[in-house]
């Protein structure tokens, strides 16, 4: 297990004329060694979320671009890259899920490299990875992401239902897992229905899985059909829907590190991390729409820590004084955010977990570079 200080690279959301907040983003990226992750002819990976369709706050375009100018110096052969989901959306087989893509804004004219979906068509292309040290002996990782010489995780960081936050680990453990793999994260989980039903059924017209029906104006949900998604704990619009705490609430974060754990395997130390941390909005980038961000926009993040890049990430949101109007009830500096946001989760486990599998360290150094 790695005991120093990672590095963390900063820099905030200001920009001049003589030096934009672009300029100092690609200054970072080679400060960071991100320029030199995959050399001539290797295949690198930039591991992203193009956003469902709907949604507004995933990545801009324009970072991905210079990310990209960055890492092609070298003459490696990057592609943009992602897995199928394992709900029914825009994201569902490769098809769709570059469409979506180009849809919103990450075309081959705007960035000047290929989109592959990692996992295949349907979402079933996939090596095993054996792991030590977890629940798991072994996970189920898109094909492409193993095959591949170098990964760069570039995140949007947000609050997460199922995990608290999403940051670098959720991109690589539950974003880099086959349709296989994210039913291996997520099973055991099923959302409980509460007497705040009223049977109105937008959560049966949304379930990807067809799993709710109404009985006597009352939602149920079939568990042989469930996927434990979550979306329904999300669309429900009286709040009806709640997270089974009966389920360990370990399951889904602990599973997840596992699984990054299983790529970074992969690797070795041709890993690196981007967190953008900006439009923090309270929910995923799954859905088709976008809750008000949190906090004001904090800026990019750039580590080969996994563990210290979330860790980092999630210091500076909590740092931050709330944005009024928003989803957070007290908006104090200082106080944990997105424990406010997704109450009953508790993000530290997998930062706990990650740093039992020698992911990497929560003891970060912040390097601010101007
Ligand atoms: S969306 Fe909520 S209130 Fe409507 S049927 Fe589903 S659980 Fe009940
Ligand atoms: S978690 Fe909810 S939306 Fe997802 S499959 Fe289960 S019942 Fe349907």
């Amino acid at each position: 297990m790695r005991r120093n200080r990672s590095r963390v690279y900063f820099i905030d959301m200001r920009s001049t004329a003589s030096n934009s907040q672009v300029d100092r983003f690609r200054k970072t990226l080679r400060r960071a060694g991100i320029a030199d992750l995959a050399g001539k002819g290797e295949l690198l990976a930039i591991k992203m979320h193009f956003g469902e369709r709907g949604c507004t706050s995933y990545i801009r375009p324009i970072y991905l671009r210079t990310i990209i100018d960055v890492v092609t110096e070298s003459g490696c052969l990057a592609f943009l890259t992602d897995t199928n989901t394992l709900y029914v959306g825009s994201r569902s087989n490769s098809v769709a899920h570059i469409r979506t893509a180009i849809e919103n804004g990450f075309s081959y004219a705007s960035m000047g490299i290929p989109i592959i979906i990692a996992d295949g068509l349907r979402g079933a292309n996939y090596e095993s990875i054996a792991i030590g040290g977890g629940y798991m002996k072994e996970v189920k990782i898109a094909s492409d992401i193993v095959h591949c010489d170098a990964l760069l995780a570039v995140t949007h960081v947000k609050g997460h239902e199922l995990t608290g936050v999403g940051g670098a680990l959720k991109n690589i453990g539950m974003g880099c897992g086959s349709r296989a793999g994210k039913l291996e994260m997520h099973s055991g989980m099923e959302p409980k229905v509460t007497d705040a039903c009223t049977g109105c059924g937008k959560c049966v017209r949304w379930c990807p899985a067809g799993a709710i029906s109404i009985e006597a104006k009352h939602a149920v949900i079939d568990s042989k059909k469930c996927i434990g998604c979550a979306e329904c704990i999300v669309v429900c619009p009286n709040g009806a829907m709640r997270i089974n705490w009966k389920w360990d609430a370990r399951y889904v974060q602990e599973r997840m590190v596992e699984y990054a754990a299983g790529v970074l395997k992969t690797k070795g130390r041709k890993v690196g991390f981007v967190n953008f941390v900006m439009d923090i909005s309270p929910q995923c980038d799954c859905y088709g729409f976008s809750d008000a961000s949190i906090v004001p926009d904090v800026g990019i993040l750039v580590s080969k820590d996994p563990v210290a890049v979330d860790k980092a990430s999630v210091d500076l949101i909590n740092a931050q004084v709330g944005i009024p109007g928003t989803a957070l009830g007290s908006r104090r500096k200082g106080s944990d955010k997105l424990r406010q946001i997704h109450k009953e989760i508790d993000w530290r486990i997998q930062f706990e977990h990650a740093q039992k599998l020698g992911l990497g360290t929560e003891n970060y150094e912040l390097v601010k570079v101007k």
